[in-house]
């Protein structure tokens, strides 16, 4: 208490000898508020505490008359300059001024005095010893009672150190970004919202390829359908993943691009004030896709070859099976007719030792031996496994294997595949070898006479429990009359293609009832040109599949 009183004294004492002999110039104004913290209140607070919180200020402080000379700095201002109060009374602020500082910037911050607005900017400001330091400087208009600019009062502090750490987080920060940037992987960085806070060139090229939908969405779909629920969730660690491939669509029917995928999830400080305490971790998960195109579509060669080769055995199987099936076909008709025959003569009563009815019972016997030879030698399926099928694969894979024979008839292929669509249980190269059939009959269909414009357009998509899978061509359509018979053993409407056996609507229907589904023609009241058919197969597959599968 005795120390505050011995300091407020001392105060007085100081003001009372500097008021005793101010300083030449100095202003009216600043003599009469100095004379005012001499008089002090009780209950007031002194005015000199005034002077006392700018002098003992951490922040730089001068007050300039309107020409920027200094009439006075605080003490921070002398550490802060390295020039003493002395050296700095009556010189101009830009005492200061190291020429670096562009012009522009001198010019607005007196274009703000003039207006006796105040400003705020940043100078390079020279100290006594020549070292500069970058300066955050306000300045602003003392009025006086008239309203005229009667002084300025400066406040800058050295803002260097923060100028250097921000100049480094720049730094490291394009740097990181041109890393990221130039890295031959997809990189982004999305937060649990599935914004995207950065995404290097890569994600921004895949960007445009997909013409407005947003790349990080669309992988995060195909991640999800991939590994299950939704990856975003929560921002769950444990959900860190690996090489997981994705597939994706691009627009305009540009083709398909394959990404191998990890995610790591990775902690970033919250910004927001209210956490400025806490800490607070937001989660963002971190993914960079490798673009594996040119691999798969190696290996969708390879395989397209396994399958082309596989299906012309397997249509050599058909080819057998239809032959077999026409010779038991013809040879069961007339068989039929000897048992009839048979039948009437044992109702007769004729005697059982009759040469004739021997030698009918011998024709019907060899027949019939012939018949059960030819039922064995009917070559079967190779037995394959039962798995998950994209019947967009299918599609797919199938025209790859018809491409030859669609270029050669100049047929355009229009194709609209379900972008979720999803798998169906079943035999793969049998329900390509279906799917093959329908297609080969719409290109028999374009070749038929009359017939100028040559289009098939293939679509898959999911209705109710099942997927579809429509193919339509522009051919002559098919007749209703004919839409049931289409499928019956032996049927040929070709006009063209007469050599066909009729037996490829049978077998692929054969096929898609042992998956659990139907093939349709529809009526041609329903659509308006050539001939629709309709694949479905179900979302949930028959037994005996669930029990090949599991076997
Ligand atoms: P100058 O010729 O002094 O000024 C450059 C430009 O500023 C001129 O072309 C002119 O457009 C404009 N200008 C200068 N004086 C006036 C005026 N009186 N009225 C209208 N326009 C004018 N400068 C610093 O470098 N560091 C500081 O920390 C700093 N603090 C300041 C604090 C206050 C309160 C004020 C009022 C000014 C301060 N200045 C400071 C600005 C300083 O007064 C100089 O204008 C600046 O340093 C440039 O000086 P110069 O000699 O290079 O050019």
């Amino acid at each position: 208490m005795a120390r505050q009183e011995n300091h407020k004294e001392r105060m007085a004492e100081a003001l009372g000898a500097f008021l005793a002999a101010p300083p030449s110039g100095m202003p009216l104004e600043l003599f009469e508020a100095f004379g005012r913290m001499v008089q002090t209140e009780d209950g007031v607070l002194p005015p000199r505490v005034f002077l006392e919180a700018v002098e003992q200020s951490p922040v730089a402080i001068s007050i300039t008359n309107t020409a920027a000379n200094i009439l006075y700095a605080n003490s921070a201002f002398e550490r802060m300059t390295g020039y003493s109060s002395a050296e700095l009374i009556g010189k101009n602020q830009s005492i200061l001024s190291y020429k670096v500082t562009p012009v522009e910037v001198y010019q607005d911050l007196w274009a703000h005095l003039t207006e006796q607005k105040p400003w705020n900017g940043v100078l390079i400001n020279r100290r006594k010893d020549g070292t500069r330091y970058l300066a955050d400087l306000t300045v602003a208009p003392v009025l006086g009672m008239g309203g005229e600019t009667s002084y300025y009062l400066a406040m800058h502090r050295d803002v260097t150190d923060v100028h250097e750490l921000e100049q480094q987080v720049r730094n490291q920060k394009v740097l990181i970004e041109s890393v990221v940037d130039m890295a031959p992987v997809l990189i982004a960085l999305l937060n649990t919202r599935g914004e995207v806070v950065l995404g290097n060139q890569a994600y921004k090229e895949l960007s445009c390829s997909l013409q407005g939908r947003e790349p990080s969405q669309v992988m995060m779909y195909a991640l999800s359908e991939v590994l299950g629920g939704d990856i975003l969730d929560a921002g769950d660690s444990s959900r860190n993943f690996l090489n997981a491939e994705i597939q994706i669509e691009l627009a305009e029917s540009a083709g398909l691009k394959w990404f191998s995928c990890s995610g790591i999830w990775v902690d970033e400080s919250d910004i927001a004030v209210d956490n400025y305490f806490e800490n607070e971790k937001g989660r963002c998960l971190l993914l960079v896709a490798n673009d594996v195109t040119q691999q798969k579509q190696q290996q969708e060669q390879v395989r397209t070859n396994a399958m082309r080769a596989l299906m012309a055995e397997q249509q050599l199987v058909y080819g057998m099976r239809e032959t077999l099936s026409g010779a038991i076909f013809q040879l069961q008709g007339p068989l039929n007719m000897l048992t009839a025959a048979l039948a009437i003569l044992k109702r007769r009563g004729e005697d059982r030792s009759d040469p004739l009815q021997t030698a009918l019972q011998e024709v019907l016997h060899i027949g019939e031996t012939v018949v059960a030879n030819l039922n064995t030698a009917l070559p079967r399926q190779r037995k394959e496994a039962v798995q998950p099928i994209n019947l967009n694969e299918v599609v797919r894979e199938v025209l790859s294997v018809a491409t030859d024979r669609l270029l050669a008839q100049g047929v355009q292929v229009d194709l609209s595949l379900s972008a979720l669509l999803p798998p169906v249980l079943g035999h793969r190269y049998e329900l390509c070898s279906l799917v093959k059939q329908l297609v080969d009959n719409a290109i028999d269909a374009l070749g038929e006479p009359g017939v100028t414009r040559r289009e098939i357009m293939l679509a898959t998509q999911v209705s109710d429990d099942f997927v579809e899978v429509t193919i339509r061509d522009t051919g002559p359509g098919m007749p209703d009359m004919y839409r049931f018979k289409a499928f019956e053993p032996f049927f040929s409407g070709w006009k063209q293609s007469k050599s066909k056996a009729g037996m490829g609507l049978t077998i692929a229907l054969e096929v898609a009832k042992y998956h659990g589904g139907s093939i349709e023609i529809v009526p041609e009241n329903q659509h308006r040109l050539g001939c629709l058919v309709r694949l479905c197969l179900p979302l949930q597959a028959p037994r005996h599949l669930i029990d090949e599968m599991t076997e």
